[in-house]
This record gives structure tokens, C-alpha cells and sequence, in this order.
């Protein structure tokens, strides 16, 4: 077996460990991440980036030259029930450096990442290669061992950090403890060809027919189709046709394009996962991103919370492992700076499940507008604080230049 040795090896080429290997590599550590796909190229998997992501881009001098690739500016967002419309977030007042939600696929922002990695010594990027387990010595994880085309591969290092997403391999190895949030929907997502004519806005819809997401990605709409969890087989039972009248019927102004539907592979289904690990790290072992916490779709926080942890991780290990000290110490560090976050962020996330989702998508009767919603209306200062909770979410992490070797 080949041996390679590093100081910090990640596992996952996703938001999460691609920000933290850069990161890492612009403090002068040496980082290999490993992706298992030969490239970053895959369908739609969360595709927002959040201004607090953006500010921390700007922070790091990276935000002018992503904003030069294609991109969706969102910096409004409505929900229409029953037809009536009701704007319900206004990120345009936030104080930073690009107050809107950038819509852009997700391997623009892997590669934006990979190619400014790539201009520093310390950043390695392996694709096509496989963590396949963690290694171990004396109670302390030492390293990888990989799968590449070229044969098996064993990277030695200090620490070893799993970003390999909620189906993390190395998190079931570890056999640390998950806590199951538990998730009554899940999702299809479809697109939808969307002429320059139609409203520009993204929007929810409700009404008796269930509740629709539509974001406008230029010529495409992104659909999202929520509905009780495990409904897939029982929705596809009731055949294509009723859905795509079903759909019609929820936006009539698709009633041209939903035939571009014309098979079952053309909707994706996301099963909603809302879980964290109890603890996220062992000695020479450390979790972030999906793999510590699966987020569920609301609110699109996922990639957002990734990065967030990869920064906060950073910047909490990033000396210890220049100078070759790291201890558990660091590694609980960065468990106690993201947990609250995370939690906070998913009891949202299940009190929106359990009161909103489930609700509307059940009802099948119409639904009267809640008082509440129609205040957004009236009242355009209160758009500013789900602008806010969902912009910035819960602890925006912050890029300091003082840290910076490269
Ligand atoms: C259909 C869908 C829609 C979504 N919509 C949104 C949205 O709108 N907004 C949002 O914010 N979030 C959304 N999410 C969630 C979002 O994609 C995740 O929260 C986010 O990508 C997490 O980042 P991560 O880096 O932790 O993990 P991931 O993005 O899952 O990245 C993990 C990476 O590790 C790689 N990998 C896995 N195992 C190994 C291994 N053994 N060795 C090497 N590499 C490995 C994977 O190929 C992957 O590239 C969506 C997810 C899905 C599936």
C-alpha cells in the first residue's frame, strides 16, 4: 500500500471540508482533502448561499471573483396561499457586503474553493479517492486508509476530519452516538422551464392541493414538493399525470411547461434527515458539517451551517496543528462554538416541520392566511427579521486576515 502523510486529512470534497482544507492551508497547514467523485459535478444539492456565507467570502477576498460567476440574486422572498401573496423576508437592509441569498450551483462553489486552494503548497486536493476507515493506534486516530483508481492508498495524520455528509462512513465506523431528530416529510425536487416573462420572485405556495417551493434559477424554476414522509411510493401510485395536474393547479402559470415532467427520474427525492452527533470528535478525530449534523431542507441552512462550522474550525485549530500541538481540548473547542447553532437552527427547523409544513401539506381544504403572515404585509420593518434569521442565521462565523501565512 502507498503511504502519503499530512497534517490534517479530510474526508468529503463538500462545503464543509472543502472550506475548512482552505483554510487551513492559508495558515500555513498542510491539508489533504479527499473526494470520492472524480468531479464536483452533481444535480442540484443545495444551491443557496447565504449572505452570512458571502460576508465571510468577502472577509476571506474571495466574494468579487465568485460573484463574477452565474448566479441568481434572491433578496426577497414571498409566500402565496390561496393566491394571495405575502412578502415575508427583505434581505436587502442587512448589513453586510452582498445582502441577498446567491443561487448558484453547488460545484461553482467547490471549484471557486478548489482553485483558490490550489495557488497555496499546504492544499491538496485527491479526487476520485475514497476514505474507506479511519485508522487507529493506542486509542488515537492516525490516518486514512483511501481506495484510488491507482490502488490503495494510507495517509498518515495528525487529524483525521470526517466531511463526508450525512451518509458519513467514517461517523459509522466511529460508532459515536447519533441523536435522531426525527423528520415528518420529505421532499422531491424537480426543475421547471421558466421564460423571462414570469414573475421573478422565488415563493412558497399553499393550498389545498399541498404546498409547492418554487426559486427562480434564470431559465429553470427549482421546485420543491413537500409531503409526508414515506408518501413517495403512494404519490407515484397516483401516476405522473396527477401530479402534473396537481401542479397545475397550485401555479397555473406552469400549466405550459410541467409536461418538461416526463418521467419519474425526472424528480429527485431528498429523504429529510434531522440528526446530530452527540459528541463530534475522538482524539485525532473530528466531525463538521452534515456528517456532525444533518440538517433538514428549511430555510436552505445546510451548506451554510457546513461552512460555518469549517470556518469556526479553522480558526479555533488551525495554530495548534501549524505547531503540532493539537489536543481534545482544541477539538471539544470546536463542538462548544457550533453545537448551540446547530441546535438552535434545527429546533427552528422541527417547530417548522411540526406547525407549518405538516399542517399545510395535509390540510386538503383550503387554508385561510394566518393573521400573523398578513402583518408582513402591512408591515414592511418585520420582513427584516426572518431576512435576518435566515441571512445570518444563528453565531455568523468571521475570517480574520491575522491568521492568514498564505
Ligand atoms: C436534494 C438536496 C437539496 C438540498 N437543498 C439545500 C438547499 O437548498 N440549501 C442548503 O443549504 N442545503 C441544501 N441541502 C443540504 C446540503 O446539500 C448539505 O447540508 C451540505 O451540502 C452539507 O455540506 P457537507 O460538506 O457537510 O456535506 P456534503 O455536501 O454531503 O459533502 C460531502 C462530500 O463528501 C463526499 N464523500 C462522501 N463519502 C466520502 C468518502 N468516504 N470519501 C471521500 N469523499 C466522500 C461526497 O461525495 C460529498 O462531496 C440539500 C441536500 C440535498 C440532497
Amino acid at each position: 500500500m502507498r503511504e502519503l502523510s499530512t497534517t490534517c486529512c479530510i474526508a468529503g470534497g463538500g462545503p464543509a471540508g472543502m472550506m475548512l482544507g482552505y483554510l487551513l492551508a492559508r495558515q500555513g497547514v498542510d491539508v489533504m482533502v479527499l473526494e470520492k467523485h472524480e468531479d464536483f459535478f452533481r444535480d442540484f444539492r443545495g444551491d443557496t448561499v447565504h449572505p452570512s456565507t458571502l460576508q465571510a467570502f468577502d472577509e476571506m477576498g474571495l466574494l468579487e471573483g465568485y460573484l463574477k460567476r452565474p448566479f441568481q440574486k434572491t433578496d426577497r422572498l414571498a409566500v402565496e396561499i390561496e393566491g394571495e401573496t405575502v412578502p415575508l423576508a427583505d434581505f436587502r437592509h442587512l448589513p453586510v457586503a452582498a445582502p441577498f441569498i446567491a443561487m448558484m450551483p453547488q460545484w461553482e462553489f467547490l471549484d471557486h474553493l478548489a482553485n483558490a486552494g490550489r495557488e497555496m503548497d499546504e492544499f491538496h486536493l485527491m479526487m476520485s479517492a475514497k476514505a474507506e476507515r479511519y485508522t487507529e493506534e493506542a486509542g488515537r486516530v492516525t490516518g486514512l486508509d483511501v481506495s484510488t483508481p491507482d490502488g490503495p492508498v494510507r495517509i498518515k495524520a495528525d487529524l483525521v476530519v470526517g466531511a463526508d455528509g450525512r451518509g458519513s462512513a467514517l461517523r459509522a465506523q466511529s460508532g459515536l452516538l447519533v441523536k435522531d431528530l426525527g423528520a415528518p416529510i420529505d421532499v422531491f425536487w424537480f426543475r421547471l422551464p421558466r421564460s423571462s416573462g414570469e414573475a421573478a420572485e422565488s415563493l412558497g405556495r399553499v393550498s389545498a392541493d399541498g404546498m409547492m417551493v418554487m426559486i427562480n434559477r434564470g431559465d429553470y424554476w427549482q421546485c420543491a414538493l413537500p409531503f409526508p414522509k414515506g408518501a413517495d411510493d403512494e404519490i407515484r401510485a397516483q401516476g405522473l399525470p396527477a401530479l402534473r395536474e396537481r401542479i397545475k393547479r397550485m401555479a397555473p402559470e406552469l400549466a405550459s411547461t410541467v409536461d418538461a415532467l416526463a418521467s419519474w427520474d425526472d424528480l429527485k427525492l431528498l429523504t429529510v434527515q434531522v440528526n446530530r452527533l452527540d459528541l463530534w470528535w475522538r482524539t485525532g478525530l473530528l466531525f463538521i458539517g452534515d456528517a456532525a449534523h444533518a440538517m433538514s431542507p428549511v430555510g436552505g441552512v445546510g451548506v451554510n451551517l457546513a461552512v460555518q462550522d469549517a470556518i469556526a474550525a479553522a480558526r479555533i485549530l488551525g495554530r495548534s496543528l501549524r505547531e503540532g500541538a493539537l489536543t481534545d481540548g482544541d477539538l471539544a473547542s470546536v463542538q462548544k462554538r457550533r453545537e448551540w447553532p446547530t441546535k438552535v437552527t434545527q429546533s427552528a427547523q422541527v417547530f417548522a416541520h411540526d406547525f407549518v409544513l405538516v399542517p399545510a401539506i395535509t390540510a386538503k381544504r383550503k387554508i385561510r392566511m394566518p393573521l400573523f403572515l398578513r402583518l408582513f404585509k402591512w408591515v414592511p420593518l418585520l420582513r427584516r427579521l426572518p431576512a435576518r434569521a435566515v441571512g445570518m442565521g444563528v453565531r455568523p462565523e468571521h475570517w480574520d486576515t491575522q491568521l492568514d501565512r498564505n
